[in-house]
């Protein structure tokens, strides 16, 4: 029996319409926001359901889970990678990343430079960006981050076009804000080699306000998908 997906297309719309109403609210009209769909423990039938709703962007954050579901997914959406990416995984999941957004580390982007290289493709990456000085989460620190950008502007395989961030959970939006800040601050600095196209922030909690703060990339899992599970 085929699986009900009502919740999806109900989920979906909703959404849509908030991204909708907050880009009137915060943005000019040019400026698009996409909204990625998190796939973390979700199965391939659901994934596929809002593909076929409209979904052009997967966040995968788990090497082998989504190796074990690749080969189900319906073709068309860009796959960008947002987890904890290990240097030895790299090779892994290259060659199917439109975007690697968790780049954090010169070892990390050189690694990732090496396979691009052997794939004969120029990855295009972010750099994670440890807003909030959290001890437990990946991420550079603002004040580590241009130097990264400087040493990252001379790897000719990869390409940095933008920033993505996780910020701490806080009930009110100042690391966003923050973000926003670093973002337009290195944006001003036009480092050679370096675009800052894409500031991937916001998730189920706080793309709203996200959006407010100039994200353009937002990505929501538990919002489309419901409740996550563990098995
Ligand atoms: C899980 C995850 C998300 C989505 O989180 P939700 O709160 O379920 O929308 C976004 N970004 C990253 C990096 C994640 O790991």
């Amino acid at each position: 029996m085929a699986a009900d997906f009502a919740y999806l297309d109900e989920n979906y719309h909703v959404v849509m319409e908030t991204i909708k109403e907050a880009q009137a609210k915060y943005r000019s009209p040019k400026e698009a926001v996409t909204c990625m769909a998190v796939t973390k423990t979700v199965p391939a039938t659901a994934v596929n359901h809002v593909i076929g709703l409209g979904i052009s962007v997967l966040g995968e954050n788990r090497v082998q889970e989504y190796l074990s579901k690749k080969d189900e997914y319906l073709p068309g959406p860009a796959i960008h990678f947002i987890g904890h990416l290990q240097t030895n995984k790299v090779k892994q999941i290259l060659p199917d990343m439109a975007l690697i957004e968790s780049v954090d580390s010169a070892h990390l982007a050189h690694e990732i430079g090496k396979h691009a290289e052997r794939c004969g493709k120029v990855q295009d990456i972010l750099v994670e960006v440890n807003v909030g000085g959290e001890e437990s989460k990946s991420g550079v620190a603002p004040s580590e981050l241009e130097n990264l950008l400087q040493t990252l502007a001379q790897m000719p395989y990869i390409h940095v076009r933008g920033l993505m961030t996780v910020p701490p959970i806080t009930t009110n939006d100042k690391f966003l804000a923050r973000m926003q800040e670093i973002f337009l601050d290195i944006s001003e600095k036009r480092i050679d080699n370096i675009d800052m196209q894409i500031l991937s922030m916001g998730m189920s909690g706080d793309y709203v306000l996200a959006i407010r703060h100039g994200s353009n990339l937002v990505r929501i899992g538990t919002a489309l998908f419901g409740p996550r599970h563990y098995g």
